[in-house]
């Protein structure tokens, strides 16, 4: 058996069980576990804080990205001017290396001085506020510390926004999928090196356990120090991601202006040079796993797929499906500016639901058999107007049940008989009225995962590389870190078209 190496820092245990840990907090007041940096729970003050809530807040802040917007081409130009090598910031950072690693474990970083790292932080159900937070520093000797160059909102932060998501903390930094730069590296990091811009997978792999040594990542037994957590609530825990909740590691988000990246050597991928920033970025989440909906799913070529969900994921689903030889690809949303993207750049075909009976729609564009491979993309804040939706949301306001899985219910019914369902939405807990029937009377096979990206991200970026995946035209509005709070108000209120709203820290 591997041997337990705690992310957070050599002279942490990875703790095993919730009571252990009540007890050591009413010991000494603090975790024992906690290491010293670059990681939530230990908060330098706020000096600068711009908290605002985010319940229908929306507005056009954010500068649209287009392929021929004057926003881009400032952006490119802005990205030209920083170059690589060139960046005085990073530059500044490297030089500093000493100073960085001297005052590591020295109490509050950043306190009274500019040096500290910007971030955006969760402060409270529908609160964000961009404060100046530790700077992350070097724990262990495979960590790096990354710059982040792009960091996008995701639908899954979403849940977290809302108050559904019950371990977060007031002060945690948000963000999983981001692109960014190595500014400084551990000792025994070998595949990278300062300089070097890099796509990190959301999902946190230590690459030595047997889930890893499996290829199943995402649940790598390594890499979520808060494993007690989620053993409760699930039985067993899967890996840590960044910047979602305690459950899930604890560990510090991307939208911030550096991020530690424990394992870069597993978790962190070289970008080709000839795929922009806009595109690799997606490299680090929502390609992945749209890719592995379809390869897990069992998408082979002449199948019909359908795919609820035209945000990030199903798009990069429809996609997958689509290049793994799928002849026909139908994708499901309600949101036209969605829908137009799946058919100009996508290539699927497209069912907006309000206006369609999508069971019956499907069932006929398909000879009466229905998909053979149904993919849902949405997650545990499905929309539908329907008897079954409301049932279901009252039910979760009232936290009788954690999720609403209006799109999964649907995707069962709609599989041919012998067909599969592979669910990509976030779901955290427990629902009520789940169609056990036609799962099992019909024969399907009906699967989850929350995504194995560290196989799937080299073959994506050679992809992308050779424009068989495009991704950029998901960064529908790209901004500066400061204005992320009302990014996340347009991009949950999914106003000006917004798919993903960007932040460049
Ligand atoms: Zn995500
Ligand atoms: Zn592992």
């Amino acid at each position: 058996m591997e041997g337990r190496d705690d992310p957070r820092g050599s002279a942490v245990r990875r703790g095993r069980s919730l009571s252990r840990t009540a007890g050591a907090h009413r010991r000494d007041g603090g975790d024992p576990r906690r290491g010293c940096a670059g990681r939530q729970g230990l908060r330098a003050p706020r000096p600068r804080a711009r908290r605002i809530r985010c319940e229908g807040r929306s507005g056009g802040r954010g500068s649209r990205s287009g392929a021929s917007g004057g926003a881009a081409r400032r952006e490119a130009g802005a990205r030209d001017r920083r170059g690589a090598s060139g960046d005085p910031e990073t530059a500044r950072r490297t030089a500093s290396h000493g100073d960085r690693s001297g005052r590591r474990c020295g109490g509050r970083q950043g306190e009274g001085s500019g040096s500290a790292t910007r971030a955006l932080v969760w402060a409270g159900v529908n609160e964000l506020a961009v404060e100046q937070v530790e700077d992350p520093t070097i724990l262990n000797a495979h960590d790096a510390i990354v710059r982040v160059r792009l960091t996008t909102t995701c639908g899954s932060d979403l849940h977290l926004l809302g108050g559904y998501v019950p371990t977060m903390r007031a002060g945690d930094v948000l963000g999983h999928e981001f692109i960014g730069e190595i500014v400084e590296t551990g000792s025994e990091v070998k595949n990278h090196r300062v300089g070097d811009r890099v796509v990190v997978c959301s999902f946190i792999s230590c690459g030595k356990c047997w889930y890893c040594k499996n290829e199943l990542y995402s649940l790598c037994d390594n890499s979520n120090p808060n494993a007690g957590i989620p053993e409760m609530l699930w039985g067993q825990a899967p890996g840590g991601c960044y910047g979602y909740s305690h459950a899930l590691g604890g560990w510090a988000g991307s939208h911030a202006e550096y991020i530690r990246v424990p394992y870069a050597d597993q978790g962190a991928f070289t970008v080709p040079d000839g795929v922009s920033d806009e595109r690799a970025l997606f490299a680090s989440d929502a390609a992945p796993t749209g890719w592995m909906g379809a390869d897990l799913g069992g998408v082979r070529p002449g199948d019909t797929v359908a795919v609820w969900g035209a945000g990030g994921v199903g798009q990069m689903a429809a996609r997958a499906a689509i290049l793994l030889g799928a002849e026909r690809v139908i994708v499901i949303d309600r949101f036209q500016e969605r829908l137009g993207q799946v058919e100009q750049v996508i290539g699927a075909e497209t069912m907006n639901y309000e206006t369609s009976e999508v069971l019956a729609e499907l069932r006929e564009t398909t000879g009466g058999r229905g998909p053979d491979v149904c993919i849902e993309a949405v997650g545990m804040e499905a929309h539908r107007d329907r008897p079954d939706f409301a049932y279901d949301q009252l039910k979760q306001q009232l936290r009788l049940q954690t999720d609403r899985p209006t799109a999964v219910r649907e995707a069962i019914f709609a599989a041919r008989k012998g067909g599969s369902v592979f669910v990509l939405g976030v779901f955290g807990g427990f629902v009520d009225k789940f169609p056990l029937g036609p799962l099992m009377n019909k024969g399907l096979t009906l699967r989850f995962a929350q995504q194995h990206g560290h196989r799937y991200i080299p073959m994506l970026l050679e992809r992308m590389a050779r424009d068989e995946l495009a991704t950029e035209h998901l960064a529908t509005h790209v901004m500066p870190l400061d204005e992320a709070p009302a990014g996340y108000g347009m991009f949950k209120e999914k106003t000006d078209g917004c798919v993903r709203a960007v932040f460049r820290p």
